[in-house]
C-alpha cells in the first residue's frame, strides 16, 4: 500500500477502522459491547491491595454511580470535575459520568487551589468527584461533591460517599439501559486541558466517537498479534491525562484486557506488580524508560518474563536510551508512540514486531489517521525525509477547544487538519520521526507546562516588569521551565524569591528551575516573545 499519496497525504498501512455504524452509540455501550463473553473476567486490579473487580462488577458499579448522578440532577451535557489519583473507583466514576451523556473534566490532583479554581471557572462543573484528602482544595467552590472512598462512613453534610451507592445490587439502585439519556457518537464526553500550540490551558473537547476510534487505533496491533487472547496492562500513567485515560484505561478495558492500577509510578513497586500480576504490557513517559535503563541491577531481582511490550510516549525519547533499556528487557518489545490530547492521545505507534529496528521513530500511523508534513514557508506538503510541521486528520481529532472558537480555528483548518505544532518527518517506510516542537509547550516528565501561564503569574508580581519562560533540556525530566525576568528599576528581588513566588501558586512540576535576570525580553514586531533567541542567548552563555 502506498503510504505517501500524490495528494501529499500520508496514510496508515494498517487495516482500516470499522467504527460502529449506529450514530446513537455511546462509548459506554461500546465499552460493554462484549459483556456476555467477558463478564466473569477480571477487569481491574489494585496493585497495592490486590483488590480485584470483574467486568460485570465494573458495569454494576457504573450503573449505580450513574443512578446516583441522575438523582443529584446531573443531566446530559452537564460538566462534572473529577480530581483524583488513579484508583479502581476513578474509571467507574468517569464511565458513569459519560454514560449519562454528561461531560467529565479531569484535573491533576497536584494542582493548587488556584489552578483548580481556574479550571472550574472555565469548565463550569455542576459537581465534583474527588477523594477526602483533596477536600480542602475544593471546599471553597461550594459545589456538591462525591467522595471516592471505600470507607463505610456514611454521606455527611459536606459530601456524598461513593461507597453508599456503588455496590448496591437491589433493583432500586440499578438503572436499566432505557433510563440513560440517548447519546450520539458526536456528543462531547470529556474536556481535558492542554495549552495547544500557544497560550494557556484550553479545554480539549473529546467526543464519544473520539474515544471509540482511538481505542480501536491503539489496540489494532494487539488484535492482529494476540487474536482473542487478553493482555494484562499496568496503569501508572495518570488517568486524568489522555495517556492513562484512553490509551490504557478505556482502550484496554474495551478490548477485555486486564488493567492493574497503581496510584503513581515507583520503580520497585512497578517491578513487584509486574512479577505478581504477570503484567504483559505497560505504557510510560520517557523518564520511566530513562530510570529503567539505568537500573539493570534492580530490574534483575524481579521476574519480568511476562512482559511482552513496553510503549513510551507523551514526550521525546532518545534512541540511545531506548536501546539501553531494551538491553534491560531482552525479551520485551520496546517502542514509541506519539499523540496529543487534541488527537485523543493517538497518531502513531510502533509495531511491536518491528520495534527493535526502529527505536528512533514514533512508528507508523494508527489506522484511520492521515498526516501531512507541511513546509512552513511554502505551505506545501513534503515527501518522505523532509522536515515540516506535522498535521493530522482522523476520527480521533477533537471537536474543538471548549468555548474558544478562535483557538479552535487557529488549530483545525477548514479541511479538518489539526496543526500539531510539532516538527517531524516520515521515513521511506512510513515511520514518523518527531524531531522538535515549534509550539511554546514545555514537557516536564511528560506533563504539560505552558510558558504563558507562568509568564502571566510572573507579571502579577509588582517588581517584575517583563518575563519570558522557556524549556531547557534535562536528562531526567526531559525539559525544565526556566524564566527570564526584567525587574523594575528599584527592585532587588532575588532568584529564590521569584522561584518561591511561583512555587506557592503552581503544582510542583511547573516550578521554575532557574531564573535569569535580563535587561529586556526580545520580541517580534507583533509583540511575540522570541523564545528561540532566548534559548540561544542562554546556551551561548553556558
Ligand atoms: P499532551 O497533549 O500532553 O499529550 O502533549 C502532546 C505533545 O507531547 C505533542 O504535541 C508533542 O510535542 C509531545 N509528544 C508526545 N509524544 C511524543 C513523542 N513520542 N515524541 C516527541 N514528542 C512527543
Amino acid at each position: 500500500q502506498l503510504i505517501y499519496g500524490n495528494d501529499g497525504i500520508y496514510r496508515s498501512p494498517r487495516p482500516p477502522l470499522s467504527l460502529p455504524q449506529d450514530p446513537k452509540f455511546s462509548m459506554i455501550q461500546y465499552l460493554f459491547r462484549n459483556l456476555p463473553s467477558i463478564s466473569h473476567l477480571t477487569a481491574l486490579i489494585d496493585a497495592e491491595t490486590g483488590h480485584t473487580i470483574t467486568f460485570s462488577v465494573v458495569r454494576t458499579q457504573v450503573l449505580n454511580f450513574s443512578k446516583a448522578l441522575l438523582d443529584l440532577n446531573i443531566s446530559k451535557n452537564d460538566v462534572v470535575l473529577i480530581i483524583s489519583p488513579n484508583s479502581l473507583l476513578f474509571p467507574v466514576a468517569f464511565f458513569a459520568v459519560v454514560a449519562i451523556g454528561a461531560i467529565a473534566t479531569t484535573a491533576n490532583p497536584l494542582y493548587t487551589t488556584a489552578e483548580i479554581s481556574k479550571q472550574v471557572k472555565d469548565s463550569d462543573p455542576k459537581l465534583i468527584i474527588t477523594i477526602p484528602p483533596l477536600y480542602d482544595k475544593i471546599k471553597h467552590l461550594n459545589l456538591p461533591c462525591i467522595m471516592l472512598t471505600n470507607s463505610k462512613t456514611p454521606s455527611n453534610s459536606k459530601w456524598y460517599n461513593s461507597s453508599d451507592f456503588i455496590n448496591k445490587t437491589s433493583s432500586n439502585a440499578l438503572l436499566s439501559d432505557s433510563d440513560f439519556p440517548p447519546v450520539h457518537q458526536d456528543d462531547p464526553a470529556a474536556i481535558l486541558y492542554s495549552s495547544g500550540t500557544t497560550g494557556t490551558s484550553k479545554g480539549v473537547v473529546l467526543s464519544h466517537k473520539n474515544f471509540i476510534a482511538t481505542s480501536m487505533m491503539v489496540t489494532s496491533d494487539q488484535d492482529h498479534a494476540y487474536g482473542e487472547a487478553k493482555n494484562v496492562f499496568l496503569c501508572f500513567l495518570p488517568m486524568f491525562h489522555i495517556s492513562g485515560l484512553v490509551a490504557v484505561l478505556f482502550a484496554q478495558l474495551q478490548r477485555g484486557n486486564k488493567v492493574v492500577v497503581m496510584p503513581r509510578y515507583e520503580m520497585v513497586k512497578m517491578l513487584r506488580a509486574i512479577e505478581k500480576y504477570k503484567v504483559s504490557h505497560f505504557f510510560a513517559a520517557p523518564p520511566v524508560i530513562v530510570g529503567l535503563a539505568k537500573n539493570h541491577e534492580v530490574v534483575k531481582k524481579y521476574d519480568v518474563s511476562s512482559l511482552r511490550e513496553i510503549g513510551s510516549g507523551a514526550a521525546p525519547l532518545g534512541k540511545d536510551v531506548l536501546e539501553e533499556c531494551a538491553k534491560v528487557f531482552p525479551q520485551t518489545a520496546l517502542y514509541q508512540g506519539y499523540g496529543l490530547t487534541e488527537t485523543c492521545g493517538a497518531v502513531t505507534l510502533e509495531n511491536a514486531a518491528a520495534s527493535s529496528q526502529h527505536s528512533g521513530s514514533t512508528g507508523l500511523l494508527d489506522p484511520g489517521v492521515e498526516a501531512r508534513i507541511m513546509d512552513l514557508e511554502t505551505m506545501q506538503p513534503l515527501p518522505p525525509l523532509q522536515k515540516g510541521e506535522i498535521w493530522v486528520r482522523g476520527p480521533n481529532v477533537m471537536l474543538g477547544y471548549f468555548k474558544n472558537e478562535k483557538a479552535t480555528k487557529e488549530t483545525i483548518d477548514d479541511e479538518g487538519w489539526l496543526h500539531t505544532g510539532d516538527l517531524g518527518y516520515f521515513d521511506n517506510e512510513g515511520r514518523l520521526h518527531v524531531v522538535d516542537r515549534l509550539k511554546e509547550l514545555i514537557k516536564y516528565k511528560g506533563f504539560q507546562v505552558a510558558p504563558a501561564e507562568l509568564e502571566e503569574l510572573l507579571l502579577t508580581h509588582p517588581e517584575i516588569k517583563d518575563a519570558a519562560v522557556i524549556g531547557l533540556s534535562d536528562v531526567d525530566a526531559g525539559e525544565v521551565p526556566i524564566a527570564f525576568v526584567v525587574r523594575s528599576s528599584y527592585s532587588s528581588l532575588t532568584e529564590v524569591e521569584i522561584k518561591d513566588f511561583i512555587a506557592k501558586q503552581v503544582a510542583p512540576y511547573k516550578r521554575l528551575r532557574k531564573v535569569i535576570f535580563s535587561e529586556e525580553i526580545p520580541k517580534s514586531a507583533a509583540g511575540k516573545i522570541l523564545r528561540r533567541e532566548l534559548r540561544q542567548r542562554f546556551l551561548s552563555k553556558l
